[in-house]
């Protein structure tokens, strides 16, 4: 009887399936760091949607799992290797075709997003979604867990730009959902069952995106602000009666340890520090940054100040290994979420420095611990694990824009419900009845 790692190298093309372990370290971890990440019993690289139909085959006739991976970014765990699982790379499934007629592209899942903006622009069309991740992210990935990022408080995520998939499920069978059309409601909604659905119901191997024309450059307005409430009330106000490109809030620990590293003069006593940007055209521009500052001047604002946001992670990791949390709640209860954040990190003597995308009440708390000290990675696990508890007491989620991954399941139920999660888990079993897809990732 042959092996399972026969029948795939039978079915691709010799240098597609990786079996030596050297070679294969780079595809166990991805960016959670997981401590128990597994090795892959094969790395396979599929060209084509038939080579990765021909990998699914094998796999299910061998009873065998298969963890996808786009580019191994996942915070949640969702992209780490898994023992005698096979582990299959997008990453040569590259193509992209822009249709400037219909406004879309055809994507095949291993493109990056930022090789997606690069490529649309050169037909002045834009592609919104931004996580802060773009550089580094495949467009395959931000589909599978529904990416967000900066701009999303302005124009969406990215379900919000999926007009078609083609996905490959887990007995081989091809099917094509939705396509270049703006309206289309024959059939079940499944292209967006299948956004977000972290690669437990099938493997994308080509998507459709909806493209918009570029915007103009943003301008952004900077403020500190002497409480939390202060300046989620500032978010409010701006939120509720305008439409910022960009809302980011930064925690006075997160504050400090980025003046810390650049000396740029920040107000190391405020609590928050807000980013606000304003990429509406021309006179409109001005107006609306001179209302976001009258708002800003409203809610106590002090001085202005010109901030790197993208500074806060890199900052932050230089005082220790960093967990990077991802709960939301409804804005309202914003100032709650981070005010009980510090809390729980004072508790359990854990330093917890949040960055959020106020504007969609989406926020990371980053638990920093040092994994030299004696039982401080277990703190800092229960530090992740109160912070989650508390989102759900707020009537908010346990992940806004990471996914489930392997690291939330058992916070899941609590959140959903029984109804919801149980549906859940009915759709994968009618789709995956042998659970071979991303086991253990997202449910
Ligand atoms: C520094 C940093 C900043 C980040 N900032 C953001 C942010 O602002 N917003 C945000 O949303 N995320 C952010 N992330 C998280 C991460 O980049 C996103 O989740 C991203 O969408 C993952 O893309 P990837 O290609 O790396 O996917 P992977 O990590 O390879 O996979 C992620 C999940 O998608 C599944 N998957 C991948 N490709 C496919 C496919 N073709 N078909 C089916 N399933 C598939 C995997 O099995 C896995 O469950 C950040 C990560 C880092 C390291």
């Amino acid at each position: 009887m042959s092996t399972v790692i026969e029948a795939l190298q039978r079915a691709l093309p010799a240098d597609a399936v990786v079996v030596d372990p050297a070679r294969m370290q780079g595809y166990r971890f991805d960016r959670a760091n997981l401590p128990g990440t597994g090795t892959p019993l094969a790395v396979v690289k599929p060209s084509t949607t038939a080579e990765v139909v021909a990998v699914v085959r094998a796999a299910a006739e061998h009873r065998t799992p298969i963890v996808v991976r786009g580019a191994g970014t996942s915070l949640a765990g969702g992209s780490s290797a898994q023992d005698g699982a096979i582990t299959l790379s997008t990453e040569r499934m590259r193509g992209i075709a822009v249709d400037t007629a219909t406004r879309t592209a055809v994507v095949q899942p291993g493109l990056l997003n930022a090789e997606v903006k690069a490529a649309v622009r050169e037909h002045g069309l834009w592609y919104p979604p931004d996580p802060s991740s773009y550089e580094i992210c495949s467009i395959g990935g931000n589909i599978a867990t529904n990416a967000g990022g900066l701009c999303c408080v302005k124009y969406g995520v990215t379900v919000d730009y999926v007009l078609g998939l083609e996905v490959v499920l887990a007995d081989g069978t091809v099917a094509r959902l939705g396509g270049p059309r703006v309206k289309d409601v024959a059939g079940l909604p499944l292209t967006k069952l299948f956004v977000g659905s972290e690669g437990v119901l099938g493997i994308v191997t080509e998507v459709t995106l909806r493209l918009v024309p570029l915007p103009e450059r943003a301008n952004v307005a900077v403020a500190f602000f002497p409480t939390i409430t202060d300046a989620t009330d500032a978010v409010i106000g701006v939120t509720s009666r305008l439409r910022p490109s960009m809302v980011e809030l930064m925690d006075r620990l997160t504050i400090n340890a980025v003046e810390d590293e650049t000396h740029m003069g920040l107000d190391r006593e405020a609590e928050a520090l807000l980013l606000v940007g304003s990429d509406a055209h021309g006179e409109a521009s001005a107006a609306e940054l001179a209302e976001i500052e009258r708002v800003f001047v409203e809610c106590h604002a002090t001085e202005h100040f010109l901030a790197a946001r993208r500074m806060a992670l890199p900052a932050l990791e230089r005082r220790g290994s960093v967990l990077i949390e991802d709960v939301g709640v409804p804005v309202p209860r914003l100032g709650e979420l981070i005010r009980g954040i510090g809390g729980i990190g004072q508790r359990h003597g854990i330093v917890v420095g949040t960055v959020a995308h106020a504007g969609d009440g989406n926020t990371h708390p980053n638990v920093i611990y040092d994994p030299q000290q004696a039982g401080a990675a277990e703190r800092a696990m229960v530090v992740f694990g109160e912070i989650m508890d508390l989102a759900i007491a707020l009537g908010g989620t346990i992940t806004g824009e990471h996914g489930v991954g392997t690291m939330k399941n058992a916070w899941l139920r609590a959140q959903l419900g029984d109804g919801a999660y149980d549906l859940g888990r009915r759709i994968k079993a009618a789709l995956d009845p042998d659970g071979l897809l991303n086991p253990g990732v997202g449910l």
